[in-house]
């Protein structure tokens, strides 16, 4: 079957992200100070408050680059239930490519995913001092991880634009040209975030719906 041309379209205006590293750490709770929320005075040590709780950035020529970004969530801030008394955790995540993750031998990858944490964790140990040794538990996951818990493609965290769209990003809607197959999520209109594929899959079932005269 030919490449349909909204497909086509598609694919000229959006190109595969990168993967990620992501570390998931449990931590004795005076890792944390008292104000450690999204709180202004966090900008001197140049984390600034987005979704996640902080993004840090030390080298602006290495926003993009691997591991250049670091976005750090704290849910525990939020919900302190999320983890036993006296502990919180700490969710990182920062760019990374799976062609850098390929061709390892088990004890290479156990190795490489070592380095690239403990990179990361000696950089976040300037804003939270005491992380290393207050640091409880650690999870790490790879472009490798992603590929395989995700089944996403190099282990992308998504589409993003090639280019810089104007108006609205157009996003392939629910339908597709095989009928009876359906398309939800975060590659369909409105795009990532979890806001986003709740429309999507409240948008598909009404388009289902509708489809069989429901
Ligand atoms: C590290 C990270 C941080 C993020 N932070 C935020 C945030 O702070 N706020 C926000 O709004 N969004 C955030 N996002 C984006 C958001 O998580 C995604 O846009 C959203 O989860 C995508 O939902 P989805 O249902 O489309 O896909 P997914 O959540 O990826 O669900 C797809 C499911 O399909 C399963 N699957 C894949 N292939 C198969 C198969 N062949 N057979 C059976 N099952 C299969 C997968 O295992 C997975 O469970 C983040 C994403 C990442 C990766």
């Amino acid at each position: 079957m030919a490449l349909p041309i909204n497909e086509k379209n598609w694919q000229q205006n959006y190109q595969k992200s990168p993967s990620f590293l992501s570390l998931h750490m449990g931590v004795k709770a005076e890792v944390l100070s008292k104000v450690t929320e999204c709180h202004p005075s966090e900008r001197d040590h140049r984390t600034y408050c987005s979704q996640t709780h902080h993004i840090v950035l030390e080298d602006w020529e290495k926003m993009t680059a691997s591991a250049g970004t670091i976005f750090v969530s704290i849910p525990t801030l939020l919900d302190p239930d999320l983890a036993p008394a006296g502990y919180h955790i700490i969710h990182v995540f920062t760019p990374h490519w799976w062609a850098d993750w390929q061709g390892l031998s088990a004890s290479e990858y156990e190795a490489k995913k070592e380095v690239a944490a403990w990179e990361i964790i000696d950089r976040l140990e300037k804003i939270f001092p005491g992380l290393d040794a207050g640091l409880d538990y650690l999870e790490v996951g790879t472009p490798r991880t992603h590929r395989r818990f995700l089944g996403r493609e190099d282990g992308t965290y998504g589409p993003i634009p090639r280019r810089k769209l104007r108006g609205l990003l157009k996003m392939p809607f629910n339908r597709t040209t095989i009928e009876g197959l359906y398309c939800v999520g975060d590659s369909t209109f409105p795009g990532q975030g979890l806001n986003a594929v709740a429309f999507s899959g409240f948008a598909c079932a009404h388009r289902i719906a509708v489809d069989l005269g429901l």
